[in-house]
């Protein structure tokens, strides 16, 4: 006998012998097993040993009605389709049957032809739910698994570290493609290697490594800039080369580029699905896809907002230049000095005890006053002059065209004005007043950036020894 799995299977249950012969001998040629029974309870018995597609009953049985019968064999297997066979005395019991659940009923004597098309219709049906079932289960996981996407795009959104991002990245990934393993590597221009940035149940020791481009699989993938999705690595026929063996559990693996325009900058790779046996689909490359592009997205915001960083010339606190804008400003400086022969000064600022004036007052308190200074300082030197805050609380004031003489004028009245200062209102004898030391120094002939900024923070470091609150030039 066949396998039942590859035919349907027929219950034929009627008492007249000859008729129950004729219908098997009948459907048999049409490729359906059948299996018969001349009463209920022989039915009965079957039907707890095997499934049935499709049972065709008599409505009258010697030791059940056929209704009963079938509501029997439905409590056993509710997937079985019921045709009846009635004769036209019993026909309102057929169409009490058809309220059942009996897919349709046949008049005796029938047409041979008719039936094979109720039942193949039957069967169809049958097909049709079956596959209907499967469907919603499929739209079930779907639905859970773009919900796992949707909420890993807007996190990715709010990630700005590029490791943070590819640690959450991997995680998304093994759970979406429901996988052991993942990990995210990003392409270093500069050697042309991938780095492990992130990982997911992958040996701790893996982070940082470096693979060459064109090398292993993740080499391949991003040389080619092609995502992979390997059902058996052992025979896939575009790695042969690529394969280090022995590191996976599985063999299946999906493998695919993070792409920016058509440029590739990193390769996700989700390794060792779940499921045992089981091999990743087209459906998780479509799914680790989304998630890839949302990675690159991100990946291009962080890189954006690195450049923007690197590029700012103030700082955030005081508005003033910053040390960057500073050395860059005080090159041209000295190339101006040396060419039309002007001078050039330096002053270089720094807080008073500011360590304790904030220890004392606070943090914010501290950044009011450093905000202050800064303001006194703008307001006493020129549009040209260049003020930059050097450190936590230093700061420089280039002034062109400028000699020491000037240089100390001004100096000294911002000296003055910052000893001013207010400070918060307090008991007289606990009240910290503010105050700055501040050291000059000029351009000579030949002199090195470094060096003029040296004899400044010695001038300064002579005016913290002399007591503090007071400028010394350096000549
Ligand atoms: P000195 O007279 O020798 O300069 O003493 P000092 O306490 O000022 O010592 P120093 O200049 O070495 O220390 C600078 C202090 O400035 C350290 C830090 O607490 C404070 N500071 C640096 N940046 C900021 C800032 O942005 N805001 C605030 N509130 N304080 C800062
Ligand atoms: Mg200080």
């Amino acid at each position: 006998m066949e396998h039942a799995n590859t035919k349907e299977v027929i219950l034929v249950v009627d008492d007249d012998k000859i008729l129950s012969e004729h219908l098997k001998a009948g459907l048999l040629d049409e490729a359906y097993t059948v299996v018969s029974a001349n009463k209920g309870s022989t039915a009965i018995d079957l039907a707890k040993k095997q499934q049935f597609n499709l049972a065709i009953l008599d409505l009258v049985l010697p030791d059940i009605q056929g209704i009963e019968l079938m509501r029997a064999l439905n409590r056993i297997s509710p997937q079985t389709n019921f045709i009846i066979l009635t004769g036209y005395a019993t026909i309102s019991s057929a169409i009490e049957a058809l309220k059942v659940g009996a897919y349709d009923y046949i008049i005796k004597p029938f047409d041979f032809d008719h039936l094979k098309l109720v039942i193949k219709r039957s069967l169809e049906k049958q097909h049709l739910a079956a596959r209907n079932v499967e469907l919603i289960e499929r739209l079930e996981k779907e639905k859970v698994k773009l919900e796992i996407i949707m909420d890993a795009y807007k996190r990715i959104g709010e990630i700005f570290d590029l490791e943070d991002l590819a640690d959450f990245v991997t995680d998304q990934a093994v759970s979406i493609a429901e996988a052991e393993r993942a990990s995210l590597m990003m392409i270093d221009e500069s050697t042309q290697e991938l780095v492990i940035k992130g990982f997911k149940g992958t040996d701790q020791k893996k982070m940082g490594l470096r693979i060459k481009i064109g090398e292993l699989v993740a080499g391949w993938v991003a040389r080619e800039g092609e995502a992979l999705v390997v059902r058996d690595i052992d025979s896939d026929p575009r790695l042969r080369k690529h394969l280090r063996t022995g590191q996976y559990r599985t063999k299946s693996f999906i493998s695919l580029p993070l792409k920016v325009d058509n440029h590739v900058i990193g390769v996700m790779n989700v390794t060792d699905k779940l499921a045992q046996m089981s091999v990743f689909t087209d459906e998780d490359l479509r799914d680790l896809s989304l998630l890839a592009h949302q990675t690159v997205t991100q990946i291009e915001n962080i890189r954006l907002c690195e450049k923007l960083a690197s590029m700012a010339v103030t700082d955030a606190l005081t508005g003033l230049f910053n040390h960057r804008y500073f050395q860059e400003e005080l090159n041209l400086e000295i190339l101006r000095a040396q060419r039309y022969k002007h001078p050039l000064s330096l002053i270089m600022f720094d807080i008073d005890g500011f360590k304790s004036y904030n220890d004392h007052y606070g943090h914010l308190e501290g950044d009011r006053v450093l905000k202050q200074v800064a303001a006194i300082i703008r307001q006493n030197v020129r549009q040209v002059d260049i003020i930059c805050r050097y450190g936590g609380d230093e700061i420089v004031v280039l002034l062109p065209v400028t000699n020491i003489r000037g240089t100390k004028v001004v100096a000294g009245k911002i000296r003055g004005s910052v000893a001013e200062i207010d400070p918060p209102n307090e008991e007289t004898n606990k009240i910290i007043r503010v105050t700055i030391s501040g050291g000059i120094s000029t351009f000579q002939e030949k002199m090195s950036k470094e060096e003029l900024i040296g004899a400044a923070d010695r001038a300064l470091y002579q005016a913290k020894q002399e007591g503090r609150n007071r400028i010394i030039v350096n000549d």
